[in-house]
């Protein structure tokens, strides 16, 4: 997979990527991630990349020249998404970081400043991504997250002691609980059922678990899960816990 990320500060991608299991991915091959800088190809002498925008207002906008012709040097892959961050955009989730694996090649326009001049992202057909109801400095953060969510997604990027697959919100519902050694700390234990080695009533636990603990963290991804993602086993095991 390949990312190719839009950036006045290239630095922070491509020190991120130097550690834990975005360098594992990259020495192996499965990712392959460039930073680039809009600004190498500002055509104003000054190497501008930036403007005041029309209408007055405070603070500067990313301008169209420099970003449209770095977006247009890149070399597209067959199959390939753009996505321009935004806090106007759709919220990132777990579904659309599955989607996006399954591109070859994901190029981010991330912005800084006041944002972009709106023709950017019309050019370029991007679709606007948030990674949250909130205001970052940068869109050099929320394009890790984008990355590295991506990343561990992709085969032979985690080991089968890692997997994804248990994750919290890879099917909809939260991870179970999990503990580690010692089995009692400060008086509090690890639940009997854990220590069985009956893997089979671990496993049912753990689904049973998951269930609860959706229901009472996040309401609405247990009515969003229930409501359309249940299993045969699933449904059993939700008629035991009532
Ligand atoms: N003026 C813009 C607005 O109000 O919509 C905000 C600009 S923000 C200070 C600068 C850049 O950071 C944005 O262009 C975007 O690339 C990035 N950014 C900030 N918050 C973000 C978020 N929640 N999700 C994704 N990108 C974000």
């Amino acid at each position: 997979m390949r990312f190719d990320v839009l950036t006045l500060f290239p630095e922070i991608i491509e020190t991120a990527i130097e550690f834990s299991i975005l360098k594992r991915a990259k020495e192996k091959r499965i990712i392959d991630i460039k930073a680039i800088n809009p600004r190498d190809y500002s055509k104003d002498k000054h190497k501008k990349v930036d403007d005041t925008p029309y209408g007055g207002g405070a603070g500067m906008l990313l301008a169209c020249q420099p970003y449209i012709d770095a977006y247009e040097a890149i070399e597209k892959l067959q199959s390939f998404r753009t996505i321009i961050l935004s806090p106007q955009g759709k919220t990132y989730n777990q579904d659309m970081a599955k989607e996006f694996a399954k591109e070859e090649q994901i190029i981010i326009i991330s912005g800084h400043y006041e944002g972009f001049d709106e023709r950017i992202t019309e050019i370029t057909k991007a679709e606007e991504i948030s990674v949250g109801d909130y205001v970052m400095t940068g869109g050099e953060y929320p394009s890790l997250c984008i990355i590295d969510s991506i990343t561990r997604l992709l085969e032979g990027v985690l080991g089968a002691e890692e997997s994804a697959q248990s994750d919290s919100h890879y099917d909809g519902l939260l991870e179970y609980p999990q503990y580690t050694k010692p089995r009692e700390y400060r008086g509090l234990k690890v639940p009997d059922i854990l220590l069985s080695g009956n893997h089979e009533k671990i496993k049912e636990w753990r689904r049973k678990e998951q269930f609860k603990i959706t229901k009472l963290k996040r309401p609405d991804l247990y009515e969003k899960f229930k409501d359309t993602k249940l299993s045969e086993y699933d449904k059993k095991i939700l008629k035991e816990i009532k």
